[in-house]
């Protein structure tokens, strides 16, 4: 797919027209209700600034975690809207609601330059279903639509796909920087190409390997999803993670890389645990010596080693997964190896979002990556090649 040709809010007169933005302001809480962490909000600035230097009447909208289709004052936006407003020293007021009175009565008040946001789209479980009589109200609201929310668009719901049917849509800055990013390195990749797949399961990322398997020149495999790979060459694995059904799918993979001329790495000992707790009694072992009872928490150290030195020297480096369940830190160092590795090799790097740019957050090491994507899923499948319905749904050129 190819969305290098999608509009963006460069590309439509925005000046005095109501813009509905489709952000993704899903961040996270404390028990106080005080946002830990801002950096979806932060990303989302740049855009919305454009807007109000252009005078548009800026109509802010997101998901916030699932409520399940209805009002749950726990996931409000309204903390957002006061955060938004401290970040850029405005007022942006807040809706009650999404298509209700409330959100009526904010934006028909807005001045040119002026910003609202609207409550949380999923208190609707129309949104989540792409409801059509939804979008439509949803669109009403505005003259124009810009999607920038990039973690959503692998999904097509009625912010960012139903609504495309009813206004002009274009993408936002961040979109732009993903898709642009992403794409410069995938189309022309500095070699050698090194992809490291990690997390929890074979099934959620063979439409990813199978895709990257045509481009890298290694493929690194560690995380639960490891552990398959290792039952499928007759090593018994323990109470790890292990997808039974895909034995057959893992020797194909490593089939199909050995007639690609793809070096594929696999876990040469791992850290185990007695049990899935982040206290448990732990030892390292090797990759076909885990004991009976026991599960693979983590990659071990000289997995760690022989990674690190697979990623050394890399030109581009493509990494989605922990190596293990990095949220523990006895269960964390085999991801902290790899993501010190990436950030050493001085490599062209695109991190996929989730718990693997969590881990590099954490590290420090951010600076050093050239791209870390703000959306798990949907770099995922921008990877693998697949549609974006968020994405596709955008006016061309
Ligand atoms: P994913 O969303 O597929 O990238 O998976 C991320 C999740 O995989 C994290 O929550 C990790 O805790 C989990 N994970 C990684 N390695 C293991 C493992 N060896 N056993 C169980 N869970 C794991």
């Amino acid at each position: 797919m190819n969305y290098l040709n999608k509009k963006t809010v460069l590309d439509i007169d925005v000046t005095g027209k109501k813009v509905l933005v489709r952000c993704d302001f899903n961040v996270p809480f404390d028990e106080s209700g005080n946002i830990t962490d801002t950096k979806r909000i932060d990303e989302s600035l740049k855009t919305i600034k454009y807007l109000i230097d252009n005078k548009a009447k800026v109509i802010l909208c997101s998901h916030l975690g699932r409520p399940k289709g209805e009002f749950n004052k726990k996931f409000s936006l309204e903390p957002v809207a006061k955060q938004i407003s401290k970040s850029l020293n405005i007022d942006v007021k807040f809706a009650q609601d999404v298509i209700g009175e409330s959100a009526n009565i904010t934006v028909s008040q807005l001045k040119d330059g002026e910003v609202c946001l609207l409550e949380n789209l999923r208190f609707h479980k129309e949104e989540e279903k792409n409801d059509p009589e939804f979008s439509k109200k949803l669109a009403s609201l505005a003259d124009l639509y810009v999607n920038d929310a990039f973690g959503t668009c692998h999904r097509a719901h009625a912010s960012t796909v139903g609504v495309t049917q009813y206004l002009p849509s274009v993408c936002g800055f961040l979109i732009q920087k993903e898709i642009s990013t992403m794409s410069k390195i995938l189309d022309n990749p500095k070699r050698p190409f090194v992809s490291i797949l990690g997390g929890a399961k074979v099934s959620d990322k063979i439409g990813v390997i199978n895709s990257l398997l045509e481009k890298v020149d290694k493929l690194i495999i560690g995380g639960g999803m490891a552990y398959t790979f290792m039952n499928s060459l007759g090593y018994s694995v323990g109470t790890s993670l292990c997808e039974s059904d895909k034995l057959d799918l893992a020797r194909d993979i490593m089939a199909k890389a050995k007639e690609k001329n793809v070096k594929l790495f696999l876990p040469v000992d791992n850290k185990v645990g007695k049990e899935y707790d982040p206290n448990t009694e732990s030892q390292i072992v090797p990759a076909d010596k885990i004991p009976d009872g026991w599960m693979g928490l983590d990659i071990g150290t000289k997995t760690a080693d022989l990674f690190s030195e697979a990623i050394k020297g890399a030109g581009t480096v493509v990494w989605n997964g922990p190596m293990g369940v990095s949220e523990w830190d006895n269960f964390a160092n085999g991801t902290i190896a790899v993501a010190k590795a990436i950030a050493d090799s001085g490599a062209i790097s695109i991190i996929g979002g989730g718990d693997s740019a969590a881990a590099v957050e954490k590290l420090g090491f951010a600076d050093k990556m050239t791209h870390i994507s703000t959306g798990g899923g949907a770099s995922l499948q921008f990877l693998e090649g697949k549609e974006l319905p968020g994405l596709s749904h955008l006016n061309d050129k």
